[in-house]
């Protein structure tokens, strides 16, 4: 049951979509766009499947249901869901100004679920803007009179992205992906989503999509962000492989990984990790005994995520890649 595994995305067709997962990803799909492809995802609304091994055709949810949490790591116990999600998502239009609650705020609204989320920049056009966050600090009357007025653009904070920025979404935290941005997210299983300004645009049905200003009243940061990006932290470089964490929190880890050349990392039984690589080529190698000869090996280009599952012992990867490693 200890092999690595390459994954099929659940694809999502949404309106800013493009088609950049589909042209240099390789995703296969009828869609028109794809806006956001769950590279691991255990929901009913979408998961990914294990696309190789003794395994291959079973669902995320089907494969832990097989073989236990075990697969998972002791540090799963505190998790009553899947544990984590990563996506890849491409902004060809802005997103929605939307916000995530936090665990402590979910439970205000029935089936809601907490939301911290990391992106990574893997690439973003000269002029594009992220929004994070407000300006200034204001009171509740007055967030509620700038969405009332259409005049919450006016008061958020702007980042201009550039390859390589990663930003902590923390909960609570107003934000919109904007046209021209390509990025990988990490974050916790949650699809709970308030939107509180989608630039009265329609939908391919020619109706608004629903907006959910009330909920975002009770859980939106009025105060601004702290930092626009997070601060990187370099990690000791294992074999050709140069490390640095972008993020660390109760809920998830995340690294990301320049390899060229050749390294050994380790899965023990803390957690599964998960990684995509954002650039490049590379080769998985299992290097414990496993019994079915071609479940040790895969080859991996850009867009191509694997689960690793909790104690599957040592494995090498070789080539030159950029990645980006998960863990819980
Ligand atoms: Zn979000």
């Amino acid at each position: 049951m200890y092999y690595p595994m390459k994954l099929l995305p659940a694809l999502k067709e949404y309106i800013w979509g493009g088609r950049r997962l589909i042209d240099e990803c390789h995703k296969k799909t009828d869609l028109d766009n794809v806006a956001e492809s769950w590279e691991l995802a255990s929901r009913k609304e979408g998961e990914s499947f294990i696309s190789n091994g003794r395994f291959k055709g079973l669902s995320m949810s089907e494969y832990v249901e097989k073989v236990g949490k075990d697969a998972l790591g002791s540090r799963a116990k505190r998790f009553s869901t899947f544990p984590l999600m990563v996506k890849l998502l491409d902004a060809k239009e802005t997103l929605s100004v939307q916000v995530h609650p936090s665990d402590e705020n979910a439970k205000k609204f029935p089936l809601a679920e907490g939301k911290t989320e990391l992106w990574y920049i893997i690439d973003a056009a000269p002029d594009s803007k992220l929004l994070y966050g407000l300006k200034e600090a204001m009171t509740k009357e007055e967030f509620a009179n700038h969405i009332k007025n259409g005049t919450l653009l006016e008061v958020c904070n702007y980042v201009n992205p550039k390859k390589g920025d990663v930003m902590l979404v923390s909960p609570g935290t107003l934000h919109a992906i904007g046209a021209g941005v390509f990025l990988l997210e990490v974050q916790q299983n949650s699809n709970t989503t308030y939107r509180v300004y989608d630039y009265e645009r329609r939908g391919k049905d020619g109706k608004l999509r629903q907006l959910h200003v009330n909920e975002a009243l009770q859980v939106t940061n009025l105060n601004p962000p702290k930092r626009n990006m997070e601060i990187l932290t370099s990690l000791p470089q294992i074999g050709d492989a140069i490390r640095k964490e972008i993020g660390h929190n109760e809920h998830f880890r995340s690294e990301y990984i320049s390899l060229n050349g050749y390294a050994e990392f380790f899965v023990g039984d803390k957690s599964f990790q998960t990684f995509t690589v954002i650039s490049g080529n590379l080769k998985l190698n299992l290097l414990e005994s496993f019994d079915v000869e071609d479940e040790g090996t895969l080859d991996l280009s850009l867009g191509d995520t694997v689960f690793l599952p909790a104690n599957m012992g040592r494995f090498t990867i070789e080539g030159r890649a950029e990645i980006i490693l998960s863990e819980i």
